[in-house]
This record gives C-alpha cells, structure tokens and sequence, in this order.
C-alpha cells in the first residue's frame, strides 16, 4: 500500500495499515514525533485510502479521488495549518473546519481533515476542537500532526488515538539518500547531521547548503550582538546561490540549516559529557572552542532555542526570522560569554 512509502516508521506504519485493513480507524488520530519524519506524508496517505473510491485498505493510486488527494485538491479533504501572516491557528480556522465537517461529504462517503502542525492550535482554537473530537461527525477521521504535544490541551489528547513517529535511524537514513544517488560518504556524513530527519537529509544532500555549513557553522559559533539580520540572510543565500526560490524550497534550506546548527550544539554538550564530537568531525576544533566557553546548562538552554526553532520552522511564516532568531541564541550565548569573562578580570 501507499503507506510503504513512509520509510523508517514501522511501528506507526504498522498501526495504520492494521486499522485501515480491519475498517477500524479511529475518528481522531494524533501523529506524534518529530520534524521531517514523516507524519505529514502518512496523514495524506491515510486520507487517500480512506478517500479512494475502490474502498480498498490500500489505496489504487488511480482513482479521480487518490489523484486528487495527493495534488491536496480533494473537495473532502480538509487541510488546517497556518495562514502566511501569523504562527498560529485559530479559533475561527477551527469553527469553519468544524462547520464543513458536520456537512454531508461532497464526493463520496467519507471525509477527512489534517491539522497540520497541530501544536499551533491556540488554547481557544483546541477548546472549540474539543467539541467536534467528543460529537464526531460519523463519517469523518480528523488527523492531528505534532512535533510538541504538550502543547496540546491533555483533553484534546485523549480523545486522540495516538501513533508515535520517531527519528529515523541514521543507517536508514544514509540508504534512503544513496537510493536517491547521492554518493555513500557523502550520504553518511548527511545522516551524521540530519538526526532523524528525512526532510532535514534531503535538504542537506542539495549540495549548496553542505558546502555552505564550512562557512556558516564557523561564522555562527562566532556571531555577535547586532549582527544576526545580516549574519542570517548570509547563511540563507549561501544556501542557494541559485537564485530565487519557492517558499517551500526557503523553508527546507532553513530546516537545513537549523538541523545543522543543533547538531553542532549537540556535539558541544557531548564534548562537555566527555562523549565526544559525532556530527561535525571535521570541525572538531571550533566545537571544542565554543564548548569550552560556557558550562552545561547554557548549552542546553541554546539547543532547546535551536530544536524550538526548528519547530517553528514547520509553521511559522517568516522562515528568515526564525534563522535569525537561532543566530540571535549564538549571539547571546557568546555576549554572555564576554560579561563573564569582564566579570573575572
Ligand atoms: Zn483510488
């Protein structure tokens, strides 16, 4: 079926082709785990089976209504994210939402809606949802994505079925991105950084953004107050030299990106616990240096700031503010670095 397509998710593969095969799928569902693992691919996956006309477990791929679930045109399936002009979702996205699902579906039996991300529910926004997930309307699966889910209201939560999507395995990873051609060094150096994340990985194996992490991850370690803006629009354009490009493909750098740098704070704390570097090997020198500056509880206070950020990134519309935003912490990090050591002289 359509969900083999999900690599690396086997348990919540698992768990989806068992309830669509027994025609037991639950009326709201919660895909937990996080950014770029897949969640969103097996929302629309589950939609189409549930949608197809064959009303098959697997979808045929074939139908006017597997075609038009996977070009997100499908007049019964309901998409709720984020509009461009602000971070979160809304207690009138939820209403209208709520209002069309209580309608009878308008091109075959059944409907579906992903939430997507999730975690940008307001608190308002999940009180009005709760209402539709305790009086589901019968022929209706709501689907629920989230990296955060204790952003999620516990009520909300249990009246979810919940599926766990995890990171993916690095090896699993690396085979993925050699499947797509890129080469094997290459490909286990990407998976090394891409901690889990099939999205994060593809971004990376675009050649621009790994020759651009020599650059950046240097001039990040060593960002100071006010230069953020310029220092983050740097880091972007470096990423694709190429020119303008589709929002979409501007978010993927960012993830890139982010990825990146968490990955070089996490190989900092594992220098402090003495576990040592895993991801940037190659600049093992600077890692060392910037790890050395500060003790322990700063540099998971900048990884949470980082994994936050990428975070965001699934959503928020101002892809650049959140890059500046996370060169903002290594700003920080290091003007803090400097009161200090004012402070000891
Ligand atoms: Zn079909």
């Amino acid at each position: 079926m359509s969900l083999d397509r999900i690599k690396g998710q086997d348990a919540a593969v698992g768990v989806l082709g068992a309830a669509l095969r027994g025609g037991r799928v639950p009326h709201a569902l919660l895909f937990a785990g996080p950014a770029g693992v897949g969640k969103a691919t097996s929302a629309f996956e589950v939609a189409k089976a549930i949608l197809c006309r064959k009303g098959k477990a697997e979808p045929c791929e074939t139908c006017p209504s597997c075609r038009r679930v996977e070009s997100r045109t499908h007049s019964d399936l309901y998409i709720l994210a984020p509009p461009r002009e602000r971070a979160s979702i809304v207690i009138d996205d939820v209403r209208a939402l709520s209002a069309s699902l209580y309608e009878s579906p308008m091109e075959g039996m059944r409907k579906v809606a992903v939430i997507d991300p999730a975690d940008a529910l307001t608190e308002e926004a999940q009180n009005s949802l709760l209402k539709t997930l305790e009086e589901p309307p019968e022929d209706t699966t709501i689907i629920l994505a989230a990296v955060n889910t204790d952003a999620l209201l516990p009520t909300v939560r249990s009246r979810c079925r919940r599926v766990d999507f995890v990171r993916i395995p690095d090896d699993a990873v690396e085979r993925f991105l050699v499947e797509s051609g890129v080469g094997k060094d290459r490909a286990a150096q990407i998976a090394r950084v891409a901690d889990g994340s099939f999205g994060a990985a593809l971004a990376l194996a675009d050649g621009a953004l790994l020759a651009a992490r020599r650059e950046a991850i240097p001039a990040v370690l060593g960002a100071r107050r006010g230069g953020e803006d310029a220092l983050a629009e740097a880091i972007m354009a470096g990423a694709a030299p190429k020119g303008k490009r589709k929002l979409k493909d501007i978010r993927e750098d960012a993830l890139g990106i982010a990825t990146i740098l968490e990955s070089v704070v996490v190989d900092c704390i594992r220098v402090k616990t003495g576990s040592g570097i895993r991801a940037n090997t190659d600049l093992a020198d600077e890692i060392k240096a910037f790890a050395g500056r500060r003790d322990f509880e700063a540099l998971t206070a900048l990884e949470k700031t980082v994994s936050d950020g990428i975070i965001m990134l699934g959503y928020f519309a101002d892809v650049r503010l959140v890059v500046t935003g996370i060169v903002g912490a290594f700003s920080r990090f290091n003007a803090a670095d400097e009161t200090q050591i004012e402070v000891i002289q």
